[in-house]
């Protein structure tokens, strides 16, 4: 009867937490906003201005019939599961060509007051052909990862963490993929964030078009691509506020589920006669309900192209070229660059999210738990560098001290837990 309860309850928690898109963006935003302060960072955080007015004519250097192609890598984090096909990739980017573009054929269903402001972004999106180091690859790296579950904390960007660090954000669009909390689908970085930080991060099982659910259609990942790419939700994030885009009409908040149009808009000054554009890529609607970039939305991603746009450099990427580097990968160097034609090897080293402090040590190391994390109980042994235990025991405590006095000056290893989960930090005593 207990697991019975605990099964309802489950299905209850899945369902509310599904009941809609559950973007991470604004949070994120917030987040870092919060972490880092200085001014010049924050002055680049917010989402960008647009470079010219909406008319598009002002855009003389690159005009609205020239295609931008993006160089998109994906860098896959599995553990026990969370793996996606190569399959599944590729039905994620064809679904973002479609949305991007005004191919999908559910289109037709978006009302002629809409489909009339609706746009064509001339924006595709291909895999990539050469990696940072010039090597040939498919445009996706996998890695096995110690993580099993990822937040909107940026940990999955960060080798140290277990995660992969971006390529170079300037000539590629950096996909993650792996296993998000509960109630988190994707969040993505807005232009001009740190160029380590810069890309989209995306659930495993809703990205690409395989899923079943209201999130099947690949929808989450035109979204979060559309923040990458400088659109703002509907409603500004705030009661009746501005996504800085004319043809979108304003909203007082999101929208979510299947709406029906017209669909009323609720005491904005400015409401549309037509009601709220619930069909439009940047609201919260399910998979099946959005369908459209309006042409202001188009001209404010391409704008981010321009001569002196924060995206203009992926216009001179070499990522779909041909590669110019032949030597193999030495084996050993985990830089998260390798191609992916060749699977990353588990790391033999993880720097967990335990922190070991002071590195280098003389007396005695601190061996501190994350808040994510109980590390009292497990059990500990430390090895020299020839594999030796030195010593070993059980953690007491999520701060614990370990007494390193008698130890010969070197690099140790200290393995904490068994199983799975065993993490293994080095550290040097002097
Ligand atoms: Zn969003």
């Amino acid at each position: 009867m207990k697991t019975l309860t605990s099964l309802v309850v489950l299905v209850l928690f899945t369902q509310a937490v599904f009941a809609q898109k559950n973007c991470g963006t604004s949070a994120y935003l917030d987040r870092v906003r919060l972490e880092f302060q200085a001014p010049s960072f924050r002055n680049n955080l917010s989402f960008a201005a647009p470079q010219s007015s909406n008319t598009g004519a002002s855009s003389a250097e690159l005009s609205s019939q020239t295609v931008i192609t993006i160089p998109v890598v994906v860098h896959v984090l599995y553990n026990a599961n969370a793996n996606v096909t190569d399959e599944q990739i590729k039905s994620q980017i064809e679904a973002l060509n479609r949305n991007f573009n005004k191919e999908n054929e559910d289109f037709s269903k978006v009302p002629a007051v809409f489909a009339s402001v609706a746009g064509v972004s001339n924006i595709r999106f291909v895999l990539a052909k050469v990696d940072p180091n010039g090597r040939a690859t498919n445009g996706i790296t996998r890695t096995k990862s110690v993580r099993e579950l990822w937040t909107n904390d940026d940990k999955v960007k960060m080798a140290e963490y277990g995660g992969v660090t971006p390529w170079d954000t300037r000539s590629y669009l950096n996909i993650w993929v792996c296993n998000l909390v509960p109630g988190l689908l994707g969040y993505s970085s807005a232009p001009g964030s740190p160029a380590d930080k810069d890309g989209v991060v995306i659930k495993f099982n809703i990205f690409g078009t395989s899923a079943s659910g209201n999130f099947n259609m690949g929808r989450t990942a035109v979204h979060e691509v559309g923040h990458w790419l400088n659109l703002k939700h509907l409603w500004g994030d705030k009661e009746c506020g501005s996504d800085e885009v004319d043809d979108t009409p304003q909203q007082k908040t999101y929208n979510q589920g299947t709406p029906t149009f017209p669909k009323m808009g609720m005491g904005c000054s400015a409401a549309n006669p037509y009601g709220e554009m619930f069909m439009n890529f940047m609201d919260f609607t399910n998979d099946a309900s959005m369908m459209m970039f309006t042409q202001g939305q188009v001209n404010r991603m391409r704008n981010l192209f321009n001569a002196g746009g924060i995206r203009e450099s992926i216009r001179y990427s070499k990522a779909l070229g041909e590669p110019w580097n032949n030597t193999p990968v030495t084996a050993g160097t985990n830089s998260g660059t390798n191609a992916g034609t060749v699977s990353q090897p588990a790391p033999m080293v993880v720097i967990a999210p335990v922190k070991l402090y002071p590195n280098p040590a003389v007396e005695k190391i601190t061996i501190a738990a994350t808040s994510e994390q109980n590390i009292t109980g497990q059990t500990f042994a430390v090895y020299s560098v020839d594999g030796r235990v030195v010593t070993a025991g059980t953690i007491s405590a999520n701060i614990f001290n370990l007494n390193i006095s008698s130890l010969h000056r070197g690099i140790y290893f200290i393995r904490l837990g068994e199983n799975a989960d065993k993490q293994v930090l080095r550290f040097v005593k002097q």
